[in-house]
């Protein structure tokens, strides 16, 4: 039997290409997987319902699906029950802000964790439970919270717990620092599984442009992360007589722009999930 004398020659030049067809191809597929995931997850806290509620046209226009973290749930209507679950129908996601929206670090120092969890959380969440409510995240009441609040939060279930993050901050008229969002790392979820989260305070009085909301929506895109925001009461004007919340305008503006530069909504429990 004759055997071939033909040896397959190494190619040093053609091996390295092909590595780097493969290594060019990976990144590709990253950056394609990341792209898909980039999004932008809005948030509302308070009790601002009927409010809410009258945005679902704005919600539908844009496909846009957002988070609501409710306080006070023993204060809650049928009415206003009523509205929760169609916007949950809707495919928005319904939170839990606190029973009495107190400062959970003060509760927690002066009481201890067990009689935290029994003024803040277990009333709250038997109402919302009562009005066929199971919220899987959280908003801490004044972005007020420490190691100890949030380990009593994890273990009672919550998937995701969200602060505050404030991109300006003035005192007495005076601007102690101003911030452009696109440099607040922590507001752009990374899809890391976390569960601490900080999302920007879009209300009036934080004093954000549109131009810097498209940076940051930008560099959600750019990044394959999930831009976090959140509000208050939707208002019309300018606020007054002690109302706080963000322009209606202003947020049809971002929710355009995220349209736009083809970004996923996320509600908060999607983030760790995705
Ligand atoms: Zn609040």
């Amino acid at each position: 039997m004759k055997y071939s004398t033909v040896r397959p020659t190494f190619r040093p030049g053609i091996a390295i290409a092909f590595l780097l067809l493969i290594i060019f191809m990976s990144a590709c597929s990253n950056t394609a997987e990341n792209n898909q995931k980039a999004g932008i997850a809005i948030s509302f806290d308070d009790h601002f319902i009927n409010d809410w509620y009258a945005l679902r046209p704005l919600f539908r226009k844009y496909n846009a699906k957002v988070t609501f973290f409710i306080t006070c749930g023993d204060t809650l209507t049928a009415d206003e029950i009523a509205k929760l679950k169609q916007l949950e129908s809707d495919g928005h996601e319904i939170g839990f802000h606190g029973t009495v929206h107190g400062k959970a670090t003060e509760t927690i120092a002066a009481l201890g964790p067990a009689k935290y969890a029994e003024t803040e959380l277990t009333p709250g969440l038997h109402y919302m439970k009562l009005a066929g409510f199971v919220p899987e995240s959280y908003a801490h009441p004044g972005g007020d919270h420490n190691d100890q609040v949030d380990s009593v939060l994890l273990a009672s279930g919550f998937k995701i717990l969200r602060d505050v993050a404030i991109s300006r901050r003035r005192m007495f008229g005076v601007q102690l620092y101003a911030l452009a969002p696109r440099l607040m790392s922590h507001i752009f979820y990374p899809f890391d599984k976390e569960k601490i989260v900080d999302a920007l305070l879009i209300d009036t009085d934080a004093g954000l442009t549109i131009g810097e909301m498209q940076d940051a929506i930008g560099k959600a895109k750019e990044t394959g992360t999930a831009l976090m925001l959140f509000g208050h009461q939707p208002l019309h004007v300018a606020p007054e007589n002690g109302a706080y919340g963000f322009n209606v305008a202003f947020l049809e503006q971002v929710l355009k722009e995220a349209q736009r530069q083809k970004l996923r909504f996320y509600t908060m429990a999607e983030l760790p999930k995705n």
